[in-house]
């Protein structure tokens, strides 16, 4: 079975990839999303196993001391990190798998492994970036100004990603993520096995000459 891809959303907070790989996973059944474990404190309506798993900074610091985190990082005061066993048995099972986590941790993924696909989500514009989170209504003024002051930081970085996803009209972002991620598929570097049995079979053509 062909092993599946890891793609990573990245994005400002509030751009709409949480929105967006929600729907994903809704409509097609080849995809495994990765819950990141967490020390930041649950929104109203997350559960603990669906969203995030939420942990205590002990807990997390042990994660990180098993070496069960494929990549973690600290964003406005918390931890977030990749749980390294779901990652690695939904691959093999032929699963593309996606990971929604902020930019420090997408760079360390891509040095560990280059074949990842980094994708950048951003709203159509500033404005509608500062309505978003507002609109969200899940974090107070202050956090959103961290979070908005985080975003031109993070905004520094958009040009290591491979491909820029802007959310505008969310039904056709899904489409165009999906539509990148399933051509990832096709592309020369992901088939070079397939394409030296290929030379290899052509080869009959050759003989007797
Ligand atoms: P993120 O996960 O990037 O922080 P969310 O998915 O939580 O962002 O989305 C932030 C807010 O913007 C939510 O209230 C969500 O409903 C809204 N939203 C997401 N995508 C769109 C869109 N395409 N058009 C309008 N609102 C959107
Ligand atoms: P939120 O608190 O809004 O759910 O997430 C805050 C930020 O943390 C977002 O940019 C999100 O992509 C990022 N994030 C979520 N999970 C992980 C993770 O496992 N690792 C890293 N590095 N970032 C994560």
């Amino acid at each position: 079975m062909e092993k599946g891809i890891i793609t990573i959303l990245s994005g400002f907070s509030g751009a709409g990839k949480g929105t967006i790989v929600k729907k994903l996973v809704e409509k097609y059944d080849n995809y495994a999303l990765s819950i990141s474990a967490t020390t930041r404190k649950p929104r109203a309506g997350e559960e603990n196993g669906r969203e995030y798993f939420f942990k205590t900074v002990e807990e997390f610091e042990q994660m990180i001391e098993n070496n069960e985190l494929i990549e973690y990082a600290s964003y406005v005061n918390n931890y977030y990190g990749t749980p390294r066993d779901y990652v690695e048995s939904q691959l093999l099972q032929g699963k593309d798998v996606i990971l929604e986590i902020e930019l420090q941790g997408a760079m360390k993924v891509k040095e560990q492994n280059p074949e990842v696909v980094l994708i950048f989500v951003t709203p159509p514009s500033a404005d509608e970036l500062k309505n978003r989170l507002i609109g969200r209504g899940t974090e107070d003024m202050d956090t959103i100004n961290a979070r908005l002051k985080r975003a031109v930081y993070e905004s520094e970085f958009m040009d290591r990603y491979d491909y820029l996803l802007i959310n505008d009209d969310l039904e056709t972002c899904v489409e165009k993520l999906h539509s990148i991620i399933q051509s990832e598929h096709y592309s020369v570097k992901r088939n070079i096995e397939r394409i030296n049995s290929i030379r290899e079979d052509i080869k009959i053509f050759s003989e007797g000459e």
